[in-house]
């Protein structure tokens, strides 16, 4: 069972989590369902969702996988009349389908004389507009559209928010990047932008912004396989005042509180980091 640093009450309470096929969001939706929330997971990847959703139920607790498509409203509405059937109408929805893509991210950092010619790497002057739209389209629609398919089944109730997932690129971008930086500025800026718009509705709509975390999926970028940090890593950690990588379980605090209406019933339009300082350090 995931270790959760404290509980909140989430008792009938109908979760929507998309991304909940992928590594944090699936923890998210694990950490909801232990707080007694009924947990739909949602993934374009059907049968991750599902696995996922089998793993939290063989816990003991409630969730049940569903294939969706989050830049298709047809496929959300389509989740959504099997999540009202098979337990109610959404009160939480964690928008965490998105990432980057690889025809949207630069081979090198910085542009070096005779770059804009070269053929044979990825610089800023050849990348794929169809790779940058990929990026954004994922990023931005993906939280856009869900928000369009669930918000209407919290319009009239009392205790129900929404939480995005922006990043560290969203404040200052991160080099060969250009796009996940500026969809992820974007969710930062729709985030405040729907948390006014819902404010006399009472969807609380909040984010948090994860720091540089190690997982099992990047851990042979940041680690050589002695364990020594490669040149990334220790770039990563001179920014990083705290001078380590966070946990993914380390998200999970800022998840609850921002979805509890107990915690944070005047919160709204938040973006938490959860960084190490990372966004609040100068380099100097
Ligand atoms: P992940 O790749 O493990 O999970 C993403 C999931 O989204 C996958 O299961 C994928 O199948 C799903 N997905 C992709 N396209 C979809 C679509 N069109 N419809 C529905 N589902 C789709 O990624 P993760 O690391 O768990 O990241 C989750 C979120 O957190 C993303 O928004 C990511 O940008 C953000 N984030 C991650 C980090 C990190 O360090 N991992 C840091 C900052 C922000």
């Amino acid at each position: 069972m995931l270790q959760l640093p404290f509980t909140v009450d989430l008792h009938g309470k109908v979760a929507v989590v998309t991304g909940a096929g992928g590594v944090l969001c699936s923890m998210f939706a694990r950490a909801l369902a232990q707080c007694g929330a009924q947990v739909a997971l949602l993934d374009i990847n059907e049968e991750a969702a599902k696995k996922n959703a089998e793993e939290i139920n063989s816990e003991g607790f409630t969730a049940k996988g569903y294939a969706c498509n989050v830049l298709e409203k047809a496929s959300c509405e389509a989740a959504r009349e099997h999540i009202r059937l098979d337990f109610g109408t959404c009160d939480i929805l964690l928008n965490g389908a998105g990432g980057n893509n690889p025809r949207a991210t630069t081979d090198k950092e910085y542009y070096e004389p005779g770059d804009i010619s070269r053929e044979d790497i990825k610089t800023f002057f050849n990348l794929d507009p169809a790779g940058v739209e990929f990026v954004f389209n994922l990023n931005f629609l993906g939280t856009l559209i869900p928000t369009q398919v669930f918000a209407p089944d919290m319009l009239g109730k009392e205790d129900v928010s929404i939480l995005n997932i922006s990043s560290m690129n969203a404040y200052t971008p991160l080099t060969k990047i250009p796009a996940y930086s500026g969809a992820k500025a974007a969710i930062s800026n729709f985030t405040q932008w729907l948390a006014v718009h819902f404010a006399d509705s009472g969807i609380r709509v909040n984010a948090i912004a994860p720091g540089f975390l190690v997982s099992n999926q990047n851990r042979a970028l940041l680690f050589h396989e002695d364990g020594s940090p490669t040149p990334r890593t220790d770039k990563i950690l001179a920014g990083t005042p705290m001078k380590r990588f966070g946990d993914a379980e380390e998200l999970i605090g800022g998840v609850l509180f921002l979805l509890s209406k107990p915690a944070a019933s005047f919160v709204t339009g938040v973006v938490l980091p959860i960084d190490g300082g990372f966004s609040a350090y100068s380099g100097v």
